[in-house]
């Protein structure tokens, strides 16, 4: 018998859906093409904030401050069931020399998100091992960060071990079948290939959740949505002692500090398609950017180097809903450079959306709106 779900993709995505679905009841499969949380999920930086947040639309605030609410508790379940810590940390962010400090000020206080703003020597209080010049500093004390492997780790152990839930890991959706009736479509089987060959799984409900891929994998089926891959390089960096304290970002670079000394500096914005190589160019762009916030980087290596793949979506605004035209055919995909922020967010809408339970958030903002090209 199939499960009441099946989610295409074991990002943080698919696997926190999963897990909203089956903590209400249902039972759910989750085919994942390699290995759970290894793409953008594991790649990402982990900030649990858009950056410059009022630079976004409502849709994506909403989202984000719903997720921003529910993630020390989430984190500390997933501890608690798994052993595994996703060190969520509330770190602040300390943005320097925003140009748009007043649209920011007044966002925040409209928006009720705590932030003050520094001036001069004032920022230095905070962070002495910053770059000397900096002039001006806005500053959101409530903001964190989360070890979003940790946090992968955590999730796909979780998912694992309950008893609603099947994980399918490399397996890999190649498309659907489906039947057409008054106009109204509807997915029979998903087409699956995994080390044994090829096989189709019946379906009940079917989620693509699969990042950067879902709008390449839905084209499969005819169905065209506005997500693609923007490509994200960042590097790594382990310091001696502990040099930052909060998230730092300053001309559309941060750094990111973690529990153990490590710092993530982030990131690039590359239209490259499907394409993960890392680049010479990136790595001196990202260390120059690094170095002249924290010029103490300039003496240690990088520790390591790598690219990701976003899931682009017009305005960053997520698709979340069921797709028009079609009986059994969900997304939850597009939350480009904010997935891990509006994760836990986004799944629970969907899940509310799906159990008919009264949605967290008006859904409107992200219902998939979408050209069928059948
Ligand atoms: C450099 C970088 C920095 C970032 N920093 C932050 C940050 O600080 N804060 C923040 O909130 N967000 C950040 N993000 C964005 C965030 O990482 C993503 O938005 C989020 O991880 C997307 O999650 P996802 O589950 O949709 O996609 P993914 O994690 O990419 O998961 C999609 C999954 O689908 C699977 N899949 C694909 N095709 C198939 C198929 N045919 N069959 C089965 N499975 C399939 C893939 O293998 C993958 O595991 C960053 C991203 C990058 C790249």
């Amino acid at each position: 018998m199939s499960s009441d779900f099946q989610i295409v993709g074991g990002g943080v995505i698919g696997l926190l859906t999963a897990r909203e679905l089956a903590l209400a009841g249902a039972t759910v499969t989750v085919i994942e093409r390699a290995t759970c949380c290894r793409e953008a999920s594991w790649a990402g930086g982990g900030i649990v904030s858009p950056l410059y947040p009022w630079r976004y639309s409502a849709a994506v605030t909403a989202l984000a401050s719903q997720a921003q609410a529910s993630y020390p508790g989430l984190c500390a379940a997933l501890l608690a069931e798994t052993g595994i810590d996703p060190e969520h940390e509330v770190t602040g962010l300390l943005m320097l020399d925003a140009e748009d400090a007043p649209e920011a000020l007044l966002w925040a206080r409209t928006a009720g998100k705590p932030m003050s703003e520094w001036l001069g020597s004032a920022l230095y209080r905070q962070e002495s091992a910053l770059a000397s010049g900096f002039r001006h500093a806005l500053w959101m004390p409530t903001i964190a960060n989360v070890r979003n492997p940790r946090l992968g780790q955590a999730l796909t152990a979780s998912l694992r071990r309950h008893p609603r839930v099947t994980l399918l890991e490399n397996t890999r959706m190649l498309g659907v079948d489906w039947v057409a009736d008054k106009g109204v479509r509807r997915v029979r089987a998903l087409q699956l290939e995994e080390a044994g060959g090829q096989r189709r799984l019946p379906v009940s409900q079917v989620i693509v959740a699969a990042g950067a891929w879902s709008g390449r994998l839905l084209e499969q089926a005819q169905i065209s949505v506005p997500v693609a891959p923007v490509k994200g390089q960042m590097l790594l960096f382990e310091t001696p002692r502990r040099l930052l304290h909060s998230i730092v970002l300053h001309a559309g670079r941060y750094l990111i500090p973690r529990r153990d000394r490590h710092i993530l500096v982030g990131s690039t914005l590359e239209y490259a398609d499907f394409d993960k190589t890392t680049t010479e160019q990136a790595r001196e762009s990202l260390q120059a950017s690094a170095i002249a916030m924290l010029p103490a980087l300039a003496d240690l290596p990088v520790k390591q180097h790598w690219a990701g793949l976003r899931p682009g979506a017009p305005q960053g605004i997520p698709c979340i809903g069921t797709l028009p035209g079609w009986d059994n055919l969900h997304l939850n995909a597009g939350h480009f450079r904010n997935g891990l922020v509006l994760a836990p967010a986004s799944a629970r809408l969907l899940a509310d959306l799906l159990l008919g339970r009264v949605p967290v958030i008006d859904p409107a903002s992200y219902a998939p709106g979408l050209t069928v090209s059948i």
